[in-house]
């Protein structure tokens, strides 16, 4: 069932959803249902499989380093049908436009349509580990919008090189991403906004947000989005502090401000533990104001760890 679906049958009523990331390659898949089974009595119509970027390993031979490009963490097509699967759950892979050409991308996508895949995520990706700043890969997407055009595209039937005369629709629901403290390339705001509507102009069915630690952030991005004429429904993304270190992590990887307040009561634990445990607090408060403005999904980042999660549902959902 597609997202918007969820949504309208909600009737009003927030859903509980969240995003994990794929094992390593060659860990077992069993580490990833131990953090989910946890997961699932709060009932998620959906949960996001993460995609990551390729990266280059250097591997040692006869003295001399040798260069090779690798996934690290493979499987999201594979792990959103297991899922499905075994917890009768709609699972949505996330699409990036780096590491994939069209053609690959098309690949994918059929894969997906032939899955039962309802729903998919199209996102730019990041750049790579080595690069500043993205660069597109050869026969690949430059921009999010592209990638969205082009499950646009397959939704009206329209493959590459048109080679069928009665080609078969998909109908995917279209996911992207919001960036309620401006994603960190963009030169501000509103042009950020501007981007945001082309993908939804372009086919884009809903929104999911960057992580905010500060919920006035999100409800002045909603309004602006509003007033730009952006109509779909647009998902808050949440994640709980975990580590005295994401201080300085998560600002300089996903260009956002952390609350003084946060800052200051991380300055007075003792150790990580408690950290932790003032991460679900502050996450805690986060989702009662979401849910007091009838938010229509809470979407949670669960990194690879469930227990918080689980704490901070377990009072809500
Ligand atoms: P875009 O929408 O293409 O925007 C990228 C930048 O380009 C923005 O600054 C935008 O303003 C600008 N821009 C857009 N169109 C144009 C244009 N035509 N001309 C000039 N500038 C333009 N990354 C992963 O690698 N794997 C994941 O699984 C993943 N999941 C994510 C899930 C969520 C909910 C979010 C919020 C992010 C996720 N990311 C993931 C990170 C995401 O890939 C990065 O933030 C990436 O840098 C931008 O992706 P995007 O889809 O927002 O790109």
């Amino acid at each position: 069932m597609k997202v918007t679906e969820h949504i309208a049958k909600a009737n009003g009523k927030t859903l509980f959803s969240f995003e994990i990331i794929p094992p390593k390659k060659g860990h077992n898949i069993q580490q990833l249902y131990d953090n989910i089974d946890p997961l699932m009595e709060f009932k998620p119509p959906f949960i996001d499989v993460t995609t990551s970027r390729e990266e280059y390993i250097y591997i040692e031979r006869n003295g001399l380093l040798d260069r090779k490009v690798t996934r690290m963490r493979p499987g999201t097509v594979g792990i959103c049908a297991s899922l499905r699967y075994k917890y009768n759950v709609d699972t949505i892979p996330h699409i990036l436009c780096g590491g994939f050409s069209k053609e690959e991308t098309e690949y994918v996508l059929v894969d997906c349509q032939y899955l039962g895949i309802d729903n998919l995520m199209a996102l730019r990706g990041d750049a790579m580990k080595h690069q500043r700043f993205f660069e597109p890969t050869k026969g690949g997407h430059e921009y999010a919008v592209d990638l969205v055009k082009q499950i646009g595209d397959l939704n009206k039937g329209i493959y590459l090189h048109d080679l069928m005369e009665t080609p078969t629709k998909a109908d995917f629901c279209i996911g992207v991403a919001g960036y309620p403290e401006k994603h960190m390339e963009s030169p501000s705001l509103p042009s950020d906004l501007k981007r945001l509507k082309e993908k939804v102009d372009a086919g884009a069915n809903y929104v999911v947000t960057q992580m905010f630690f500060d919920n006035q952030k999100y409800f002045k991005f909603v309004k602006a989005a509003r007033e730009m004429g952006i109509t779909v429904p647009i998902i808050p993304g949440i994640k709980p502090l975990a580590v005295s270190k994401h201080l300085q992590i998560l600002p300089h990887v996903f260009s956002l401000d952390i609350p003084q307040e946060l800052i200051d009561s991380v300055s007075h634990c003792k150790d990580d533990k408690a950290v932790r445990a003032l991460g679900i607090e502050w996450a805690i408060h986060q989702t009662k104001e979401l849910l007091k403005a009838k938010v229509p999904v809470i979407h949670y980042y669960s990194m690879g760890k469930s227990d918080n999660i689980k704490s901070i549902a377990k009072q809500f959902f």
